[in-house]
């Protein structure tokens, strides 16, 4: 049997027609490692094809027993060859992305590779630095599941998240920084000549200084069971890949941020119905005028304010979630196979902990004036020298972006402190 003989089956991420120089994803409907593996790859930019298997399906492809199969799902690449057991990691591997270090010490480590670690990327190596970019998933960060960014500078049509980290990874690329993807810094320790980070694979990563650009990421609804349906029908994030798997669905979003209203926008194309679920009064107070305008204008985008999920349910897969008004306080069980969670998130700072960098009761990074207030976790500032405006309360050591105490969560913002800090590292290491 071929492949082309299951085209009823088949799911596209962009709609095209599937080709065979394209790779296929294939595995069960609500495989949460088959997500995973199709959120990476959308973030990444890579075209494929989803081909979502039945078990007659399953059965009748070489190897495949069916839809409990353990090699599933399964990774047919261009030139014929195939990973069974799919895992991001895996894939990632097979495409040469996973890399070691090439030197024994850096200028620069940067970690995370959103729009501000990328950013300093590019500036340090353009200004001669040694530089290394870590990332322990998809390059782009929060912004690379964004379907459509239309409020940066310089690109009056918008841009896909995954277009302008696939933009940026290859100017940073052209200028020669190193980019170690698919590794994760867990803990850091700070001496004289610089910064060794233990990475989550046990090697370690030395550099004079370091650039902190690990972000945030989605904070849970905490509800029982919760863990059962990620990547079943409960999604973080905006879920850019899931979309056309909502084709004629009611589906719905929570959160009323720009991540939300961008995600409802983007869903809308394909779902019958998209239900925009607020804890808040009203939609406008949390989200951009323009975001508000166009989904005041969908016809079949519909927010429900003052609301919140108490409970999902189902068996393999989401199948119903509960929604409690709190107004009238009554709830009611709404039967749905997509969730879609955008609520905010946590600094991804685990790493600093046991360190002497200054974190706020949140654990967002204090930087430049700020770690000369009171900290609760981390040390206090021990130089004479005032610290520098992105500089954490360990000299040499910079934050930027979303993980830093009172950061504006925008693309532009985390761009522009990635340049900013480049400039800061200068003044640094003359004086060092
Ligand atoms: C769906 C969505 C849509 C959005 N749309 C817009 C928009 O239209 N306009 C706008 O201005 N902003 C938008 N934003 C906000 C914007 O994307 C963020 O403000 C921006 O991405 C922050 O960039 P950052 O580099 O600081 O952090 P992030 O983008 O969060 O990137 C951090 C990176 O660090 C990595 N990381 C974390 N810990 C480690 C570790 N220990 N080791 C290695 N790597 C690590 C993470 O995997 C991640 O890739 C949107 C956000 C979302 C989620």
């Amino acid at each position: 049997m071929k492949l082309s003989d299951f085209s009823q089956n088949l799911m596209t991420t962009d709609h095209a027609a599937i080709k065979p120089d394209r790779m296929r994803l294939l595995g069960a409907p609500d495989s949460a490692r088959a997500f995973e593996t199709r959120d990476f790859l959308s973030r990444s930019g890579v075209p494929y094809d989803w081909v979502q298997l039945d078990s007659a399906i399953a059965r009748g492809l070489a190897g495949v027993d069916g839809l409990d199969d353990t090699r599933l799902p399964l990774c047919l690449f261009p030139d014929g060859s195939r990973l069974e057991s799919a895992t991001v990691a895996a894939v990632a591997e097979r495409l040469g992305w996973v890399t070691a270090p090439r030197l024994a010490t850096y200028d620069v480590s940067i970690y995370g590779a959103g729009p501000a670690g990328l950013s300093a990327a590019v500036y340090a190596a353009s200004e001669g630095l040694k530089t290394v970019l870590v990332e322990r998933q998809a390059i782009g960060g929060q912004a690379g599941s964004s379907s459509l960014i239309e409020n940066y500078l310089g690109f009056p049509h918008g841009l896909s998240g995954a277009e302008l980290a696939e933009r940026a990874r290859q100017q940073a690329v052209r200028f020669g920084v190193e980019i170690l993807q698919l590794r994760e810094g867990i803990y850091a320790k700070f001496e004289n000549d610089g910064i060794h980070v233990d990475m989550a694979d046990g090697s370690k990563l030395s550099a004079r200084v370091n650039i902190c650009a690990t972000g945030i990421e989605w904070r849970r609804l905490g509800l029982a069971d919760e863990a059962r349906f990620l990547g079943a029908g409960l999604f973080y994030g905006a879920g850019a890949s899931e979309a056309p798997m909502c084709s004629g669905e009611t589906i719905y979003v929570v959160g009323g941020g720009n991540s939300a209203g961008q995600a409802a926008m983007h869903f809308a194309e394909y779902a019958r119905e998209v239900v925009v679920l607020v804890r808040g009064e009203r939609l406008a107070d949390t989200l951009s005028d323009y975001l508000v305008k166009k989904i005041a204008a969908s016809p079949n985008v519909r927010v429900v304010t003052n609301c919140a999920v108490t409970a999902v349910r189902g068996e393999r897969s989401l199948e119903e979630i509960t929604v409690h008004d709190r107004r009238t306080g009554t709830e009611q069980r709404l039967p749905t196979r997509h969730l879609f969670v955008c609520i905010g998130g946590l600094p991804n700072t685990d790493w600093a902990r046991d360190t002497p960098i200054a974190r706020d009761s949140a654990g967002y990074l204090l930087t430049g004036p700020d770690v000369l207030l009171p900290a609760t976790q981390g040390g206090p500032w021990p130089l004479q020298r005032p610290p520098s405006y992105l500089e954490t309360s360990v000299p040499g050591s910079f934050a930027i972006g979303d993980v830093r105490h009172g950061s504006i969560k925008r693309v532009a913002t985390a761009v522009g402190e990635g340049a900013m800090a480049v400039a800061f590292i200068h003044q640094y290491l003359r004086q060092a």
